[in-house]
C-alpha cells in the first residue's frame, strides 16, 4: 500500500493526492477505478491567491467516496503562509476531517511541536498521519506516545523506522505527478 503519492497512475493500492488542477476544475478528474485519494490545501499553497478556491474544492472532492483520507495538510515553516495562517487553515481541515470521519494526512516542516499541541488542544477522533517523516528515533516515539502514526518514503531515518511499532507505520513513494 502506498500511504501517499502525487502519482496519478501509481500502481495500486494506493492513496492518490488530488491535485490542484483537479481542486479547481474537478470536471476536468480521471478517477482510477479502485483507487483511493485524499485531498487537501497544502501548506505550500496557504499563501496562494487562490487558496479559497482550491479549499473549496477540497471540501468538494471531501465527500467523494473514493476519497479515503483528508490532506496534506499541516505546517511548514520553510514554505507558504506564516504559521499563524497555517494553523487556521489546518484547523479547517481537521474540522473537515472530523465531520466526515475521514483521516489526517499531515506535512509537517520544522513544526512538530505546534502540531503535537494542536492535536492535545483539539483532540480528535481521527487518525492524524505525519507524511514523509524523517526525524530521528526520539520524535518519532514523541509522536508515537501522542498518538500519531507515521508514513516513511525513501528519505527516512532507519532507527526511526524501527522506533515506530508496526501498527503505527506506514510507507509511501511520494512521488511526483509524472
Ligand atoms: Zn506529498
Amino acid at each position: 500500500m502506498d500511504f501517499h503519492t502525487h502519482n496519478l497512475h501509481a500502481p495500486l493500492p494506493a492513496i492518490i493526492n488530488i491535485p490542484d488542477a483537479w481542486l479547481l476544475s474537478p470536471e476536468q478528474a480521471q478517477l482510477r477505478e479502485h483507487a483511493t485519494y485524499s485531498a487537501g490545501l497544502h501548506p505550500w499553497n496557504t499563501a496562494d491567491t487562490d487558496a479559497e478556491r482550491l479549499w473549496q474544492g477540497v471540501c468538494k472532492w471531501a465527500h467523494h467516496p473514493q476519497v479515503v483520507a483528508i490532506g496534506e495538510c499541516g505546517l511548514d515553516k520553510l514554505r507558504g503562509a506564516s504559521i499563524d495562517v497555517q494553523t487556521t487553515w489546518l484547523e479547517r481541515h481537521v474540522m473537515l476531517s472530523e465531520a466526515l470521519r475521514k483521516p489526517l494526512t499531515l506535512h509537517c516542516v520544522k513544526a512538530f511541536d505546534e502540531i503535537i499541541a494542536l492535536k492535545k488542544r483539539l483532540a480528535p477522533t481521527q487518525q492524524w498521519t505525519i507524511h514523509g517523516f524523517r526525524g530521528k528515533p526520539e520524535q518519532a516515539r514523541q509522536l508515537v506516545a501522542q498518538g500519531f502514526h507515521l508514513s516513511f518514503n525513501k528519505h527516512y531515518n532507519e532507527a526511526a523506522y524501527a522506533a515506530t511499532p508496526a501498527h503505527c507505520r506506514h510507507l509511501e513513494t511520494d512521488d511526483a505527478d509524472t
